[in-house]
Parts: structure tokens; sequence; C-alpha cells
């Protein structure tokens, strides 16, 4: 499958690694938008998160207890942002369902 995001939790494209294990794949944003900007991926390809199920949920749970984890570690102790862009109007770039850990600075709310 032609994606970005397999190819680069494969390691066939080159990434800065922050966190791997058999489901997550973690990885500095090429373009960051905050001081921390950290993509979480579940190597197992998922569209978006408009296509998780029953069947393949678990990992998006693993993904939120990695980023818990990676927030202490990166110092996050003011607090930190979590995003998943679904959809194009959402701003959703690439097909492979990812989210955003960002932190370091203030964030406006609502966002965009
Ligand atoms: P989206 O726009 O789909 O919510 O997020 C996609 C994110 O992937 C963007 O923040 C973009 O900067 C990042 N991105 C796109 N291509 C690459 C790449 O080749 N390497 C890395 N590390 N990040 C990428
Ligand atoms: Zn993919």
């Amino acid at each position: 499958m032609d994606c970005l995001f397999c190819k680069i939790a494969a390691g066939e494209i080159p990434s800065k690694k922050v966190y791997e294990d058999e489901q997550v794949y973690a990885f500095y944003d090429i373009d960051p938008q905050a001081p921390v900007h950290v993509l979480l991926i579940p190597k197992a390809h998922i569209a978006s998160a408009a296509e998780i199920t029953p069947e393949n949920s678990a990992v998006v749970a693993h993904i939120f207890e990695v980023a818990a984890a990676l927030a202490k570690e990166l110092g996050l102790d003011d607090g930190f942002r979590i995003v998943s862009n679904c959809g194009e109007s959402a701003g959703q770039t690439v097909r492979h369902l990812h989210f955003h850990l960002m932190g370091g600075r203030s964030f406006a709310w609502p966002a965009g």
C-alpha cells in the first residue's frame, strides 16, 4: 500500500523516532507547530479516526497510554494537546490515523 506513515512505521522512510513497540510508532513531526510536536501512529494501517471499530480500537487506548508517558518524559508538565484531524475539512493530510501530541506553549480554544 502506498501510505507514507506505513512506510515510516516500517522504517522505509526515515524519521526521528521518539518511541516504538509492537503496536505503536512515535516520531517528531517534520513541520512542528509547537516546541514539542510528536506524531503517534498505529503500525497497522487505519485510515482515520472515522475507521476506528471495536476490532481495532485497542491500539488507540494504547496510543493514549504512550502519549501520557511521553508527555511526562518530554517535560510537558504544564499541559499538552492531543489532536487527530479526521477528513478533509478538519485538515487531515495523511490518510493513516495519527495523533498529534503538542506542548511547550499555550494553545487557543476552540482550535482554528
Ligand atoms: P495532518 O495534517 O494529517 O493532521 O497531519 C499530518 C502531519 O504529518 C503534519 O503535521 C505534517 O507536518 C506531518 N508530516 C507529513 N509528512 C511527514 C514526513 O515525511 N515526516 C514527518 N516526520 N512528518 C510528516
Ligand atoms: Zn498506512
